[in-house]
């Protein structure tokens, strides 16, 4: 079993439950001459996966997740390894009650069965719980357990089947040669092996293995405490693993899970407990396995009077005792999300860390598929480790986010709900102005962005009965009404608009035009000083991502890119590079400032500043140009994402300040204000209908569907070429619309707003399916102040995707009418872009 080769095309590292999948799947993709080491022996070679509790509960609010998830379960059930058992989400607090209803509609947008129960409804499932103590739960029948070492072997051995797979266990990795920014060795205890292609599949070690070869893994180990309690009565004449519904008490951060005769119970209710991947014990040094550490019974203290509140019967009871308590040692990321693909480091080194049981076969087949036809079918961005800004890898910034997040596990984490931790990282030129207008700061890729301004209040008063006010609590949270005052004040007046966080990349060289032609769908073959906004695709001809390019020479252009994916964007970018080098990529996001200035007056306060030409004729929309601003030359670009007149100005970042007060002051006279995100982002985008990355424009729709496509096609070929003109050939299976929420009142009378990610039904309450067998839901929500709706993008099946249709979107566990006001790309508010363009 423990042949090493010297030489091999792809070097899995790491045959836990990850590294096994991805075997396979490689394997039938049709990949050879696989190698997967192990330090440990098989068939538990002593990582994370040996001693998890293996249950699923499909249903998450991240629709990738949700879609991973659901993958793995079809697999573990074709490999025979899974168990149905149902599952339970218990609340024991109204605000919880209120969460399991989102986790309803977060079930019915993805597909999945399930309903919620009263407390009897409960105890008649679960006869062991204490059924006083709850007010009710969320009950998924399709949750699980696997055998997740069995599916492991079983996948080994299908792969070995295939004549794809060699596996050395006992074979510790203890080095990684890189030449030229290439992998090209893996160098372990028993010899070397020459690779193309290595995958770091190393759980909670992989940031250790990652950094052998000066790349990096932001994960931290961290433990999660876990006890066995048996053997119990009640478990006596249960036949198999599990016949109870595992329960999640959700409140409490904790878990109670029938395994044969014993009771499981989790934690993630502790003290963050953090490790470096470098402190790990040996197997030798380990009394159980590495990842079974000794268990610290006073952290548990807490959770087990807890546990015991819920299932007294069986805690209660002397004659059940712990049979098996660990700290056991998973793995944590900044954001909660998954690792995977090629680090930017090093070509052809590969992560596919930070992954759990449930959602490891579905995440090997998508990471599989990447590797080898270049992308997965299930969108990936929210788990890319390209997403990774530099300041995102320090242990600094992974500790604190890991620790915050950790007791999050189950927590009731708000779609806009940010960080506490590590704030403060990177600060705009004109942050103190911010601070001295009250900025309610938002965090988007470590830059502290105003989503409002608390000096914005006065506008209250003046926009009155037009400034929508919410009623419920959870909406409210992370939002004010100060938004829609600001939005109004842009569309009357003009708004100042802080875009710090932009990513920004010069593309310089002989070779940048032909380079950027291939890349991107929009003709880039313009005069310089014209601004490009260009969906980039995959070659399959999904929507990989949308940004702006600038032609500043006849071979230099620049591309302004969202600081969320704009890490993934520049990967994509330079993974794309000629390699002649006839084009170069520099990243020149920390040298310029980024300042929008959008509404009617914008022309006048920038016309009072300038002796340059900005009139409509002498600066046309979709033009841009240096000009000088008082004392400051700024590159300025005429474009629009909340559908006014206006321009984004790049500076230098010093300089920054200067620019903002320039035209603050100018700006007084014209009734200038300072506008947050939450109008650029939200009610100003949304109301023009404009499409954002991540909601509106993923892989998984195409540039037809999303109403993006333009009259031509240019003739150069580029990334997705012949996808996009089959797709053009083609009626599409979905149309993106834009709903009007037709009546925001609740069964009690309150007024309710949607947040995004819910299910848009049928009026007989059926979902939506297309064609492609995509399911309708609520891609994008905010208010529409000057249309007075509040308003819903959604993909919609051609036959609802009708102007005038009436449906249903289900929120909060009831369900409101809502119509079809747009279907495709024509904006709700100012429909022939007069604004833009005066
Ligand atoms: C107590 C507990 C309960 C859990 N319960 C669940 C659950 O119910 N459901 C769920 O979905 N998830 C659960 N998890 C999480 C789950 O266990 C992990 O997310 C998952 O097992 C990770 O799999 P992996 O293959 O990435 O890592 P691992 O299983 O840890 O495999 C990594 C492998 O890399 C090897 N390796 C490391 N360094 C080297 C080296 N230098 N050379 C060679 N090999 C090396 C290790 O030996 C190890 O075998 C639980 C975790 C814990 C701690």
């Amino acid at each position: 079993m423990s042949t090493l080769p010297t030489r091999a095309d792809t070097v899995i590292i790491g045959a836990g439950i990850v590294g096994n999948s991805l075997a396979y799947h490689l394997a039938k993709l049709g990949r050879r001459d696989i190698v997967l080491l192990d330090k440990g022996t098989l068939p538990n070679p002593g990582g994370s996966t040996g001693h998890a509790s293996n249950f699923i509960f499909p249903t998450d609010h991240s629709k990738e997740m949700t879609a991973l998830t659901l993958d793995s379960v079809a697999q573990y059930q074709e490999l025979g390894v899974f168990t149905q058992s149902g599952g339970i989400e218990v609340a024991r607090t109204p605000e919880r009650m209120q969460e399991l209803t989102r986790r309803m509609a977060s079930s019915r947008s993805w597909g999945i069965e399930s309903e919620l129960l009263d407390p009897a409804g409960v105890k008649a499932l679960v006869p062991f719980l204490d059924e006083s103590i709850i007010l009710g739960g969320f009950h998924t029948p399709t949750v699980g357990v696997v055998d997740s070492l069995r599916a492991g072997t079983i996948m080994r051995e299908r792969a070995i089947e295939m004549g794809a797979l060699t596996i050395s266990a006992g074979t510790e990795v203890l080095g990684l040669d890189v030449v030229d920014g290439r992998i090209t060795r893996v160098r372990t205890d028993k010899g070397d092996i020459e690779a193309t292609t290595v995958v770091v599949a190393c759980g909670a070690w992989s940031p250790r293995i990652a950094r052998m070869a000066g790349a990096s893994i932001p994960l931290s180990p961290a433990v999660h405490q876990m006890i066995s309690v048996g053997p119990v009565p009640q478990f006596a004449d249960t036949v198999g693993e599990i016949v109870f519904p595992i329960v999640r008490d959700m409140d409490t951060n904790m878990y109670e899970r029938q395994h044969g005769g014993d009771l499981e119970v989790g934690s993630y209710a502790h003290r963050p407990i953090l490790m470096e991947a470098d402190d790990i014990p040996s197997i030798a040094a380990s009394a159980l396995s590495p990842t079974e550490l000794p268990f610290t019974q006073e952290d548990f203290e807490l959770q087990m009077e807890q546990a015991l509140e819920l299932v007294p019967d069986i805690l209660g009871d002397e004659r059940v005792g712990i049979r098996y308590a660990i700290n056991g040692l998973l793995s944590l990321t900044p954001d909660g999300m998954p690792i995977l693909g090629e680090t930017p480091e090093v070509k052809g080194l590969w992560s596919c860390a930070a992954v759990w049981i449930k959602e490891a076969p579905g995440i090997a087949r998508a990471v599989a598929e990447w590797m080898v036809h270049g992308e997965p079918e299930i969108d990936l961005h929210g788990s890319d480790i390209a997403r990774f800004h530099e300041h995102q890898q320090t242990t600094a910034h992974v500790n604190a986010r890991t620790a915050e997040g950790f007791n999050k596990t189950y927590g009731i984490v708000h779609p806009m709900e940010q960080w506490a931790s590590n704030r403060n990282v990177r600060l705009s030129p004109v942050h103190k102005r911010q601070v001295e207008l009250g900025a309610e700061f938002f965090e988007a890729a470590g830059w502290e962005r105003p989503f409002w301004y608390g000096a914005n209040e006065s506008l209250l008063a003046e926009f009155g009965e037009r400034v929508t006010r919410r009623e419920a609590e959870w909406e409210s949270r992370w939002w004010s009404p100060i938004i829609s005052a600001e939005h109004l004040a842009m569309r009357e007046r003009a708004a100042m608009i802080d875009l710090a966080a932009f990513v920004i990349f010069d593309v310089t060289g002989r070779g940048s035009l032909d380079y950027l032609q291939g890349l991107v769908v929009a003709q880039m073959d313009v005069p310089v000083g014209r601004v490009v906004y260009t969906p980039l695709l995959s070659e399959d001809g999904g929507i990989f991502a949308d940004l702006t390019i600038m032609r500043l020479a006849h071979d230099r252009f620049r591309v302004v890119t969202g600081g969320g994916m704009g890490m993934r964007d520049k990967k994509w970018f330079v993974d794309h590079l000629p390699a002649d080098g006839s084009a170069q990529l520099f990243d020149a996001t920390s040298a310029w400032y980024t300042l929008g200035i959008w509404g009617p007056r914008a022309r006048d306060v920038l016309a009072s500043v300038t002796s340059d030409d900005v009139s409509n004729e002498g600066f046309p929309f979709g033009t841009c140009r240096v000009i000088q601003i008082g004392s400051v030359r700024a590159l300025a670009s005429r474009i629009s994402y909340v559908g006014e007149l206006g321009w984004e100005m790049y500076v230098p970042m010093e300089q920054g300040l200067k620019l903002w007060d320039t035209l603050w002051e100018a700006g007084q006279a014209h009734g200038v204000i300072a506008a947050g995100i939450g109008v650029y982002a939200v009610t100003g985008r949304i109301e023009k209908g404009y499409r954002a990355h991540g909601a509106e424009l993923e892989l998984e729709y195409d540039l037809v569907e999303a109403g993006m496509v333009r009259p031509k096609v240019k003739a150069a070929d580029f990334v997705g070429k012949a996808a996009y003109l089959a797709q053009r050939d083609a009626a599409p299976a979905a149309i993106l619309c834009t709903l009007t929420l037709d009546d925001p009142r609740s069964s009690s009378g309150v007024a309710r707003y949607m947040l995004g990610r819910e299910p848009i039904l049928g009026l007989d309450g059926s979902s939506l399916i297309d064609a492609k067998g995509r399911r309708s839901y609520v891609t994008s929500a905010g208010a529409g102040p000057s249309v007075g709706k509040h308003l819903l993008m959604s993909y919609l099946p051609p036959a609802q995707a009708v102007v005038g249709t009436k449906l249903l979107v289900e929120y909060m566990g009831e369900r409101f009418p809502v119509s079809v006001a747009v279907a495709g790309a024509t904006p709700l508010f100012d429909p022939e872009n007069d604004r833009v363009r005066s």
